[in-house]
């Protein structure tokens, strides 16, 4: 399920994976097969009967391969690293249908591109080898903040708690109005004890933000992380398009352009804000990944509140869109063109101040190398 739009895909096909779904656990369990179509609710479904885990994305039917060769961002991030992290091999179809297994020892250089360039453009990944753990104490829960103590909570946000918050917590803030005139502010809480630690430190971190202004609580409860993720659905609304930038974090001009941005009741808006801290910005130079420092994406989707769909409607949200995300850029704050090409779109996104110059272009020299002719064009990033 990409937030990019494939219906326009001509001269080429699309490959529905999801009958290779399968998920295989070592016999040290620290390590899980699955299949190059496995979804990632569905894995985390497989795992946690077995009392293990692995972190996915937010959304449970994002594809894994997806998901984690772009990055692979989630609520638990920080505390265990990014999807593209978790990848310990791949079997790959490339170009001339060869098949290959891709790890540290084969094909370094691909596994190496693969992890953090790889969405289809090397070939398609039938299976991964991917690092699996105990299932963690998890306290898990969703705060709602109402528009109009946002200017107030942001600004504790943004002062006090996004410059400190704990590796332990990875819980993101979603910005959405699915009732058009109600803008809420939702912070997934999510608290990873650390290994020996029980959840106390968590109780009181969670007291700190219930005490944010205008803060209600939805739910909070110790939970495994297949019931939560699979119940947590994001909202999403249908036929959105999507804009996106990094920014530095909530900063306070960033909540301002938040705060500013939600008068127009002819849209429905969401701004996912994935924050990457912790063990996410852990530099692994046998990853090609290259967000490796804190920063919270600003994905912007909107979509008009009228359906059908028109092209002038289209460019109303588009204007939107654009003018929300000059301000975001407008602040200083932010990492103009780096981008993650899962959540960003390609007319954000610039390479070069993403990967580097070096990095892209040995990008570039090894996509000649296994792939000279362009066969697996679709895919990203379009080196
Ligand atoms: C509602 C929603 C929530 C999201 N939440 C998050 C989130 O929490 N964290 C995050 O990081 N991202 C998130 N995303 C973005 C998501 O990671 C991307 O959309 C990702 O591309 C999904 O992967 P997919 O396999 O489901 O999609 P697809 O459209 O099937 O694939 C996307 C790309 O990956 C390639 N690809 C997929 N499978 C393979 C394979 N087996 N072999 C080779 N290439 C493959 C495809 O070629 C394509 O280029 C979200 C997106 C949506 C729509």
């Amino acid at each position: 399920m990409s937030a990019r739009n494939y219906r326009d895909v001509d001269k080429g096909i699309i490959i529905d994976m999801r009958s290779m779904c399968s998920v295989k656990v070592s016999h040290d369990r620290a390590s899980a097969n699955i299949g190059g179509g496995t979804i990632g609710g569905d894995l985390a479904v497989a795992l946690s009967k077995q009392g293990l885990f692995t972190p996915i994305g937010w959304h449970p039917r994002l594809g894994y391969a997806g998901w984690s060769l772009a990055g692979g961002y989630g609520l638990y991030s920080s505390s265990y690293g990014l999807g593209v992290d978790h990848i310990l091999g791949v079997r790959l179809v490339l170009a001339d249908g060869s098949v290959v297994d891709v790890d540290e020892s084969h094909h370094p250089d691909l596994f190496w591109a693969l992890r953090g360039a790889g969405n289809g453009i090397w070939g398609v990944v039938t299976q991964l080898t991917i690092k699996i753990y105990p299932a963690p104490r998890l306290l898990v829960g969703t705060l709602e903040i109402q528009k109009e103590d946002w200017p107030a909570a942001l600004d504790r946000w943004a002062n006090d708690i996004e410059p400190n918050l704990p590796d332990e917590i990875a819980g993101e803030l979603y910005f959405r109005n699915p009732t058009l005139t109600k803008p809420q502010m939702i912070i997934f809480f999510a608290w990873c004890a650390k290994e020996g630690d029980d959840l106390q430190k968590g109780w009181e971190y969670f007291q700190m933000m219930k005490s944010l202004p205008g803060a209600v609580v939805q739910r909070i409860s110790e939970s495994d992380f297949a019931s939560y993720i699979l119940s947590e659905m994001t909202i999403q609304p249908a036929s959105f398009q999507t804009r996106g930038v990094i920014a530095k974090g909530m900063t306070n001009k960033i909540a301002q352009v938040i705060i500013n941005n939600w008068k127009d009741p002819n849209f429905y808006m969401g701004f996912p804000c994935h924050f990457i801290h912790g063990k996410a910005t852990k530099p692994d130079p046998t990853a090609c990944f290259p967000l490796r420092y804190r920063h919270r994406i600003f994905p912007i989707s909107a979509r008009h509140a009228e359906l059908p769909r028109t092209p002038e409607k289209d460019a109303l949200v588009a204007e939107a869109c654009a003018r929300v995300l000059e301000e975001l850029k407008a602040t200083g704050d932010c990492y103009v063109g780096a981008a993650y090409e899962n959540l960003i779109p390609p007319i954000d996104t610039d390479l070069e101040a993403t990967f580097g110059k070096e990095t892209l272009e040995k990008l570039r020299v090894l996509k000649k190398q296994y792939d000279h002719e362009d066969f697996f064009s679709r895919g990203y990033p379009v080196l």
